[in-house]
């Protein structure tokens, strides 16, 4: 560890255990592929090591943080069950007592009366004790809901409904280290849409921002539901493919390209025709060892030879095999 400059704390202490015991031989690859990369392992790779290879499943569920709400709804679902369990045995003893009167008794008139009434505060019980329950599992839904909405905004894009600039980098992430493990090819794409500021000049922001979901849409169509689609920042869109190659995503890419200068677009209001728009992308593939920022500066790279060669094309990383439209 100190070789490698890495912090002697607890979570690193028991990635790099486990490293030495050669416990786990997708982490020794990985770190491995690091080591050979001469990758510098900041807080950033030990955590990610921490998370991927030793951390519990168990730690990883949506536990940490619950709404003091939930507890909440969760004590006072167990008090109704500790209230239900103990009227319960108060009921069974007092029927008991009938029983045991009803053996003795002559008149067995008073102890049916007795019977019947028992019965009656039974049946009351139950049902007070059956609307809290179900109030309560009501309210647990609703923290549900309110729980998984609040996860899709963390990582969305409210303009484009695409993943948001977070949720690509943790996706990045986690998908730099499985290509690592399995050796897989991945590879991302970048796209910028051409003259976006003369668009808005002329058409006004509003319409620049349905341009934005339209660009976004076709993004979205034309990955494959592993692959992430996420929203760079401004006018600028990203995909992770896990599994394609460089070529792959260059024909994804083009697909992409292709599809948006097709698009006719015209004026809700008037019905009058915009000007077409055009995108221009770059596709790199991720090194083994990389980091997330040298992929996504070889892709910036390559989008700005996009840009530079007369915009409205795909460029792979490799200058070389530029397709023009
Ligand atoms: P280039 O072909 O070189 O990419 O030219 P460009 O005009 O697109 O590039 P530039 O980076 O100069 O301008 C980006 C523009 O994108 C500027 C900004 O108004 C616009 N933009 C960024 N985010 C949004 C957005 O959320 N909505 C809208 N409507 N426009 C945006
Ligand atoms: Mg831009
Ligand atoms: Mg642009």
């Amino acid at each position: 560890m100190s070789m490698h400059r890495v912090p002697p704390t607890p979570e690193n202490f028991s990635v790099w255990f486990n490293y030495a015991m050669g416990a786990s031989s997708a982490l020794k690859k990985t770190i491995d592929i690091l080591i050979a990369n001469k990758r510098k392992f900041d807080p950033a790779i030990n955590h990610e090591l921490y998370v991927n290879y030793i951390e519990p499943q168990s730690d990883r569920s949506t536990t940490n943080g619950f709404p003091e709400q939930l507890h909440g709804v969760i004590s006072s679902a167990k008090e109704f069950l500790s209230s239900a369990i103990s009227d319960n045995r108060t009921q069974i003893e007092s029927l008991g007592e009938v029983s045991l009167q009803f053996q003795t008794a002559s008149d067995p008139q008073p102890i049916i009366e007795k019977l019947v009434e028992e019965l009656s505060n039974a049946t009351t019980r139950a049902s007070g004790l059956e609307a809290n329950f179900v109030k309560a599992s009501e309210e647990l839904d609703k923290i549900g809901d309110s729980l998984k909405l609040a996860e899709l905004h963390s990582n969305t894009d409210v303009l484009t409904g695409l993943a948001n600039r977070r949720s690509l980098e943790a996706f990045l992430r986690t998908a730099q280290i499985a290509a690592m493990e399995t050796g897989d090819p991945l590879s991302i794409l970048m796209i910028d849409i051409d003259h976006f500021k003369t668009f808005n000049d002329s058409f006004g922001h509003q319409v620049g921002d349905q341009v934005l979901r339209l660009v976004a849409k076709v993004l979205q169509e034309n990955v494959r539901s592993g692959d992430l689609a996420a929203r760079y920042g401004g006018e600028e869109l990203m995909a992770v493919l896990p599994g394609a190659s460089l070529d792959k995503c260059t024909d994804v890419a083009e697909r992409v390209r292709r599809r948006i200068s097709e698009a006719r677009l015209t004026r809700r209001a008037t019905g009058e025709e915009i000007s077409s728009i055009t995108v221009s992308i770059g596709v790199a593939q991720f090194r083994l060892g990389e980091s997330a920022e040298a992929l996504v500066e070889r892709c910036d790279r390559a989008l700005y030879q996009a840009k530079r060669s007369g915009r409205n094309r795909t460029v792979p990383e490799n200058v070389e095999g530029v397709i023009a439209a």
